[in-house]
């Protein structure tokens, strides 16, 4: 008896922090909330009677450009205004659901979409337990973050268009709800590392293409939709006459959808280090928009031969275990950026916890000790765990390889090496969904953090950190994701 209670009660401790938002979201009162969370993690540890249902949707989150309303591109430098849609810009999502939770997954063709951008969407999406917004990280769209604006000091987001991006959010949910038919699903991985290099040491890449293509659960199995990860920065189009441009995740999703009639969602991955593209010498000689549309089509044909390798997956059960993180903003541009406005993101007094989110501060107020809200999660499409990792995470961080021991010039030579998100796992089939609920930059190994003089084997000032929220990031990101695993794996157990 004692033992059972003492379970229940783990099992509310736990359930309290996994499902935190959800509770949040539906406003229930408290004694409601309590119960409903012990039921809905009683019966997520069992085998859901019914089949899952997954459907897609989709919205267009192209800004209409007008002299008006200026659109400065984010991802290059400042004062680049769009002048040109070479690609249009999507909402796409993904819905599933087991009869018991309901998780919608969305990429945006975006920058960064912000966290408290997620939070006031969530609000709306009161018939779904959990979802996650994911950007794709196209750098030829719209600065919704503000550090790309007409000059330094002058923000380039738009808050009209991040509520039309929200607006557009919560429409391809609703439509991916609203198509939701039973389904089956196959999940497949191939590596292309000709596709891709690591542009800081050390060499450790995210080459690995991974797909779930899913099917109607019924006689004729017709495709319902693709996901689709892979982690290049889409980057391609970059310089090209200011243009918005989904980049290479367009012809991507046209080229596969082509081939099998149906809707594909694009996910990057661990984008950091950074992962950039190589070119075929074809892709070269056709220009920045055309070597975009090359190595889109380039990646279909590995998605191509990842789905013809793929293998039947397990739907159910659908589940979340995600972590409310408070992060320190160390980073002394990005604090003077939200001192003068061109940042404009919820800001809190930092308590030394990284579970623990001070008070939030009023606009214009400062502190020696600020903090952002973020996020991280774990989520699971029956047997295969999503990663939702809230910005560009090293690849050393998924599949190990941080230096060690690390360089002396570094300037946290002696902090312990992070886990690593394969080993935490125990297994190497898993989707990464970088950028989810948030972008808070570059997620750096604190031992290879180095932004003082000497610099390491670099040798040079490292773009990497001038990038980041600050060295606690990472520790602080892989600490809520061991978090999550654990939970992961209490809930998996019988
Ligand atoms: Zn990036």
């Amino acid at each position: 008896m004692i033992e059972s209670l003492m379970r229940l009660q783990w099992m509310l401790d736990l359930s309290m922090k996994t499902f935190d938002h959800v509770a949040q979201s539906r406003r229930l009162p408290l004694n409601l909330v309590l119960m409903t969370i012990v039921c809905s993690s009683v019966v997520r540890t069992g085998e859901s009677a019914e089949p899952v249902r997954v459907g897609f949707g989709t919205a267009d989150i192209t800004p209409t450009l007008t002299p008006e309303r200026p659109v400065w591109v984010a991802g290059i430098g400042p004062n680049n205004l769009a002048k040109q849609i070479h690609t249009r810009l999507n909402a796409d999502a993904i819905y599933l659901d087991d009869g018991t939770t309901s998780i919608a997954f969305v990429s945006v063709d975006l920058i960064g979409l912000q966290h408290d951008a997620v939070k006031r969407l969530r609000k709306r999406l009161e018939q779904v337990d959990y979802a996650c917004v994911s950007s794709t990280h196209t750098h030829a769209s719209p600065d919704v973050i503000g550090i790309w604006g007409p000059s330094r000091t002058k923000t380039g987001k738009d808050p009209h268009y991040v509520s039309f991006v929200e607006d557009k959010v919560v429409e391809a949910v609703r439509k991916a709800r609203s198509s939701a038919v039973p389904a089956v699903a196959t999940y497949g991985q191939v590596q292309a590392t000709e596709l891709l290099n690591d542009s800081r040491r050390p060499h450790v890449l995210d080459d690995v293409l991974r797909v779930m293509i899913f099917h109607r659960n019924d006689a004729d199995g017709e495709p319902l939709g693709i996901l689709v990860q892979w982690s290049v920065h889409p980057q391609s189009v970059q310089g090209s006459n200011r243009p918005l441009s989904a980049d290479y995740c367009a012809s991507l999703r046209d080229t596969l959808g082509e081939v099998y009639g149906c809707p594909v969602v694009f996910f990057i991955g661990a984008t950091g280090g950074y992962m950039n593209a190589v070119y075929s010498e074809e892709m070269k000689s056709a220009g920045r928009l055309g070597r975009a549309e090359l190595y889109g089509q380039a990646l279909a044909e590995v998605a191509k031969s990842a789905i013809a390798s793929s293998e039947p997956v397990d739907l159910a059960p659908i589940a979340v275990h995600s972590r409310r993180i408070a992060l320190p903003l160390a980073n002394p541009t990005f604090r003077r950026f939200t001192e003068i406005g061109v940042l404009d993101r919820e800001l809190y007094r930092w308590r030394g916890r990284s579970d623990l989110l001070g008070e939030p501060l009023a606009k214009g107020e400062s502190d020696s000790f600020l903090a952002i809200e973020s996020e991280v999660a774990l989520a699971r499409i029956g047997e295969i765990p999503v990663c939702l990792i809230p910005g560009e995470i090293y690849p050393e961080l998924v599949y190990g390889g941080i230096v060690q021991p690390p360089d002396p010039r570094f300037d946290f030579p002696d902090a312990p090496a992070e886990p690593n998100i394969t080993s935490l796992l125990g297994t190497q089939r898993f989707l990464l969904f970088g950028l989810a609920n948030d972008e808070v930059g570059y997620i750096i190994p604190k031992c290879q953090w180095d932004d003082r003089r000497p610099y390491g084997f670099n040798g040079t000032s490292t773009y990497g950190e001038r990038m980041s929220v600050g060295p606690d990031v990472a520790p602080i990101v892989l600490k809520a994701f061991e978090d999550c695993a654990r939970s992961l794996k209490a809930e998996q157990q019988p």
